[in-house]
């Protein structure tokens, strides 16, 4: 059950979020999606299609532009793949309430991807190039750092 962390923490009577479990798996293409979330503390979720889910992980301040340039990430629970496309909002009293929006969304190519290390080429409206996520174990268990990747 990939999505039950997702479903135990939602009440799918009250919020617009997807349940998941709708769409089918093996299209072509592997989609990213960046939703801006209004939440209690505003972040950005940044969340990769891998293996019939999006893989995902909420960045506190901002994606970071310049090669070099790292900010903290937090993994969170594996998110359906219908929530690529999801904007709305989510209602007081429910988990993650607030506004969320997509403030990108395109195809990456993963270079590398294990379970300490993750580099992937994003094509985006906002985000291009090469991006990498490495884990901060010193940090925590759920924390990473998202780089932007030099070029070339
Ligand atoms: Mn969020």
């Amino acid at each position: 059950m990939p999505l039950k962390e997702y479903r135990e923490k939602r009440d799918f009577s009250k919020t617009g979020e997807p349940e998941g479990g709708e769409r089918e798996a093996g299209r072509v293409g592997k989609v990213f999606v960046v939703q801006e979330h209004q939440a209690s503390h505003h972040h950005f979720d940044l969340r990769f299609e891998r293996g019939g889910v999006l893989v995902s992980f909420a960045v506190p301040k901002s994606i970071p532009e310049k090669p070099g340039e790292k900010k903290l990430a937090i993994r969170t629970e594996d998110h359906p793949l219908e929530y690529a496309d999801f904007e709305g909002n989510i209602p007081e009293g429910e988990y993650g309430a607030g506004e969320v929006k997509i403030w990108d969304r395109g195809l990456y190519e993963p270079l590398e991807w294990n379970e300490d290390r993750i580099e992937v080429v994003m094509k985006g409206d906002r985000l291009s190039g090469r991006y990498v996520l490495i884990r901060f174990k010193k940090a925590g268990e759920k924390e990473w750092l998202l780089l932007k990747g030099k070029e070339g």
